[in-house]
């Protein structure tokens, strides 16, 4: 006999009659022979309805009160599909996240799972009855019992943390879509359904805006080696696999604290070519990548600063024996590329540094652990080692140093993360997915800004300082890039930071660095609320040249101006206008052919 976890979203569970139709589909699964426990979501859209009941009362409700509000959703939903699995024949009982046992951090609004006692579970599964838990909640440990929630969309979290803590044969999460597709198909309309996808892709869809799994939930799949399918819940299609590797065995105790970093890894075959001041209008970088593509140049990591004037910073990484060509297709189109029309404006200008390495920590969820990111920037200063570019995904976090530094930024990494550390062998990557499409999908965040620290001044420490400062109000930063250029105040080579954080966090962060500023002599802090991030990802464009340029010319083509570019080895991301973003997104998945005739249906 299987044990299946099955999750229902808020439209699955929206009306009296899908409940039902939910129930009618549980009771079946259980007469097929299985054991059954099901994670709900609140009905429809009532979590929305309670978040806008609060801020009718309070601009800032407390964290503590808006767990108390929001977890209600929930309970209303898992009696409800009790009674209707009572009334189709089908024993259930309904259990909140406290009576099952879902202990997690205190931290109210976005609580991370400690363990889950599974004793009562396993009690009434062995009795025959269908367990309904609530998702998105838990309890705290200690003698308070606080209820927490897991943050929004939190309940694929428990379902897939459920499972992991059964050793249950799958997770199926049921949704109103047909699986996971190749963009949100409310905003693509071609989209198209996959029927696999690696779960270090997911997780990165995921954290880029594809909202069908809550990141958390994919890391927890990933880590534990959970079954994990996405399907719809109106029909019996099979849906998407979210396939992970055979996971190293790990604990249930700090299930989603422990061990964030798996691996160390480094590359001591890098160089760097910077073009400083060149235009900022659309067309540029699918011009350079492109020239630099015709060549056969397989480019590592691309950064595009934020523009200061009329003009932007772009920096990339080859291997040093593509240097010479890629340097050299830089000086040939940099003459052409005035950032302003006026003949005596300075032209772009190419810079380069021979002997750099990269070095890389990896697992699940960097990006949503703000402190891991923050933990290697600290570590690399205590080392003195200068942070020369960085690049942030939720499966690694990387960091371009000086070749030099290299043997003690990595014993120092392998000493603070507890882990060894291994040459990257990008040939074996490449043919790891030589049959995988380059891009597996694409994704739009419409709920990110963009902060900017002026002046940092250029020593090891800064990013630490600053990044700790974040994660320390529990804020999570992706896209930090540093500007290339320097700029000399009163004496101290400066430079820009900017990056990425979710529109909610923006005003604490704000608050946190602004106060900050003075102690750390950086300049004034500048935020961009009216931007979109649009992102492709695939493990197949490890080792193939020419992906980021058809990503760029594909928004030259719309005439879309590209105002940060960041990416890493599985994903390619930049920010646009807020008002392009949909634009954006489209034209991208249409360049990598990810569009189809398959019409798919979304309800409503
Ligand atoms: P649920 O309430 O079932 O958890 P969600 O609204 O949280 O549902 O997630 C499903 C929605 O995710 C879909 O209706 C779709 O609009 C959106 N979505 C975003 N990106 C994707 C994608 N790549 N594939 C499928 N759906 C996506
Ligand atoms: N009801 C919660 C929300 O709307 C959790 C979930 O649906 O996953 O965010
Ligand atoms: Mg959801």
């Amino acid at each position: 006999m299987a044990l299946i976890v099955q999750k229902y979203g808020g439209t699955s569970v929206g009306t009296v009659e899908r409940i039902q139709a939910v129930a009618q589909r549980v009771a079946q699964t259980v007469k097929s022979g299985n054991s059954v426990v099901v994670v709900v979501s609140a009905m429809g859209k009532t979590t929305d309805g309670l978040v806008k009941l609060a801020t009718e009362i309070s601009s800032n409700p407390s964290r503590r009160e808006m767990d108390m509000l929001l977890s209600t959703g929930e309970q209303v939903s898992i009696a409800l599909l009790s009674m209707a699995l009572q009334e189709a024949g089908q024993p259930a009982i309904s259990l909140t996240g406290a009576q099952v046992g879902i202990v997690t951090e205190s931290i109210h609004s976005r609580a991370r799972i400690l363990r889950i006692e599974t004793d009562r579970l396993e009690r009434h599964l062995q009795k025959g009855e269908v367990v309904v838990v609530a998702g998105f909640q838990g309890i705290t440990d200690g003698q308070d019992l606080e209820i927490t929630t897991l943050g929004r969309g939190g309940s694929d979290t428990s379902a897939v943390a459920l499972a992991a803590a059964l050793r249950a044969d799958a997770c199926e999460i049921y949704t109103d879509v047909p699986g996971i597709l190749t963009a949100d198909p409310r905003l693509v309309p071609d989209a198209q359904l996959m029927d696999e996808i690696t779960s270090d892709e997911m997780l990165e869809l995921a954290s880029l805006g594809a909202k069908v799994l809550h990141p958390r939930s994919v890391e927890i799949a990933r880590n534990y080696g959970v079954t994990l399918v996405v399907r719809s819940s109106w029909t019996d299609d099979p849906g998407t696999r979210v396939v992970s590797p055979l996971p190293q065995p790990r604990s249930l105790e700090g299930l989603e604290i422990a061990h964030p970093v798996d691996a160390v890894e480094f590359d001591t075959d890098q160089a760097k070519v910077a073009l400083l001041r060149v235009p900022d209008r659309p067309g540029i970088a699918a011009r350079l990548f492109g020239e630099i593509a015709s060549q056969d140049l397989d480019v590592d990591l691309i950064i595009q600063s934020i523009h200061e004037g009329n003009s932007n910073d772009i920096a990339f990484t080859v291997t040093r024996n593509s240097l010479n060509r890629a340097e050299a297709v830089a000086a040939a189109i940099a003459p052409a590329l005035r950032y302003d029309s006026s003949p005596t404006s300075g032209e772009a200008e190419v810079m380069v540094e021979r002997d750099m390495a990269k070095v890389s920590i990896s697992g699940a969820g960097m990006i949503g652990r703000p402190g891991v990111a923050a933990q290697m920037f600290e570590t690399l200063a205590a080392a003195s080692v200068n942070i020369e570019m960085i690049s942030t995904s939720e499966v690694q976090v990387s960091c371009a140093i000086r070749a030099k530094d290299c043997d003690r930024a990595l014993s120092a990494l392998c000493s603070a993360f507890d882990v060894t550390s291994s040459p990257v062998n990008q040939v074996q990557k490449s043919l790891a997915y030589a049959d995988a499409p380059p891009v597996r999908g694409a994704a739009l965040d419409r709920n990110q800004a963009q902060l900017a620290i002026r002046h940092v001044p250029d020593r090891p420490g800064m990013a630490a300082r600053l990044f700790r400062l974040l994660a320390d109000h529990n804020i999570s930063v992706d896209m930090i890039i540093q500007s290339q250029r320097c700029r000399l105040v009163d004496g101290v080579v400066t430079r820009d930071i900017a990056f990425t954080v979710a529109k909610g966090d923006v005003d604490a962060a704000k608050a946190a660095l602004e106060q900050a500023s003075p102690d750390l002599s950086c300049g004034e802090v500048v935020v961009n609320q009216a931007i979109a991030k649009v992102s492709v990802v695939g493990m197949g464009m490890v080792g193939r040249p020419g992906i980021a340029a058809r990503m760029f010319e594909s928004l030259s083509q719309e005439q879309i101006n590209i105002q940060m570019i960041a990416t890493s080895e599985i994903k390619i991301s930049c920010v646009v206008s807020e008002e392009d973003g949909i634009r954006a997104l489209q034209a991208v998945h249409a360049a990598f052919g990810l569009a189809g005739t398959q019409r798919v249906e979304v309800s409503a």
